[in-house]
């Protein structure tokens, strides 16, 4: 089986010890895989003299070729074009990551959601109301952030679901009054509500209702789950402190009831907060944290450039892929898991790495005649 390794890996407990090897049998796999079947990914490993097929410790996979997500979204990077579904990135500048999923990486991908969802308690079969601060799905809409937000109605049935933003007339437009008056009309039910989607909409939503002096009470076991990142709101940026007090305030949902997820397109793996609101780095992948100017890895907690690594797709070569955002790995964390977890730091005011990540990028342009 060509990714008998890869399949064991997606079978595993998010965050049991000991999966090491399997997860650098399964990275060798995937390699050789994209290095058979994409010829820019072959051009990229001949380019570094990197060999899959000695794939065999933590150093090589250290040394695995990175391919930058801004690279991803200027050049599609294809090894197996059959998929079930293709996704692509929300960016804001046009340009998109496209990124495809056979039928076997997407059932990894499904059998690490249920793992992960199982282990954070997400899962329920009590009948839930969604808020979702996201896009209504839609045909024109491909998005990989459309997608997951819908996918994640089905961790409880749903009751109903109310989208922020509704494609009108050809484009998305963002309602949170109508959000506001389903939300007073859910807190007389006995159901329990589940809000999903861009912490920055979810913070403008409860912070108008306390302005007008709502203060809405919800059933035990509601959750409000964030995801999708603060990035595009850093001027609004919000104290997590406070949104979770907010949060308490407006909805009297509790602080361990606000479980915050963070993916990528690029890196489709799904990391969830611990009740100390860390990201354990589940043992689906593997976080690596460079130095900008040369692409060591540092020390852990030491900042550096977010390497992202796992071996889940088959469709397109992003085992090893380099995002710009800066963060820190850090090792100890007192809510009970062994692993290390990751803080995302953002990209705010970082002119000279992205010119280094810019320039990473330039240097696989030069491979790709
Ligand atoms: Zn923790």
């Amino acid at each position: 089986m060509k990714f008998k390794y890869t399949n064991k890996l997606f079978s595993k407990k998010p965050y049991v010890n000991n999966t090491n090897e399997f997860f650098i049998k399964a990275m060798r796999e995937n390699a050789i895989f994209q290095y058979e079947n994409c010829s820019d990914y072959q051009r990229i490993c001949d380019k570094a003299s990197f060999n899959p097929y000695e794939i065999k410790n933590d150093k090589d996979i250290e040394n695995l070729p990175i391919i930058p997500t801004a690279y991803l979204k200027t050049h599609q990077m294809i090894s197996k074009n059959r998929a079930l579904i293709t996704a692509t990135s929300s960016g804001t500048s046009g340009k998109k990551s496209v990124i495809k999923f056979d039928f076997p990486s997407l059932w990894r991908g499904l059998k690490m959601v249920i793992k992960v969802c199982q282990f954070h308690k997400l899962l329920s079969i009590k009948r839930t109301n969604y808020i979702l601060f996201s896009y209504k799905p839609h045909k024109a809409n491909n998005t990989a952030i459309t997608k997951t937000a819908t996918g994640s109605t089905l961790f409880a049935p749903s009751e109903s679901k109310t989208y922020a933003l509704t494609f009108v007339k050809g484009e998305y437009k963002l309602d949170l009054n109508k959000l506001k008056e389903k939300l007073i009309v859910l807190s007389k039910k006995k159901k329990r509500i589940r809000t999903i989607g861009f912490p920055a909409y979810t913070y403008f939503l409860l912070r108008m209702m306390k302005e007008e002096g709502i203060f809405l009470k919800f059933r035990k076991g509601s959750k409000v789950t964030i995801g999708g990142g603060w990035k595009q709101f850093y001027a609004d940026e919000v104290n997590k402190e406070d949104f979770y007090k907010l949060v308490k305030e407006v909805l009297d949902i509790d602080e361990c009831n606000i479980v915050e997820y963070f993916s990528a397109v690029e890196h489709p793996v799904l990391y969830t907060d611990c009740p100390n609101h860390h990201f354990h780095v589940p043992v689906y992948s593997k976080v690596i944290i460079r130095n900008p100017h040369d692409f060591k890895p540092v020390k852990n907690g030491e900042i550096g450039l977010l390497n992202l690594l796992t071996p889940m797709l088959a469709n397109v070569p992003i085992l090893s892929i380099m995002t710009d955002d800066l963060a820190i790995l850090h090792e100890e964390c007192t809510c009970g898991i062994k692993r290390p977890w990751v803080e995302i730091i953002g990209r705010v005011g970082l002119t000279d790495i992205k010119t280094c990540a810019a320039g990473a990028e330039e240097l696989l342009k030069g491979e790709n005649k």
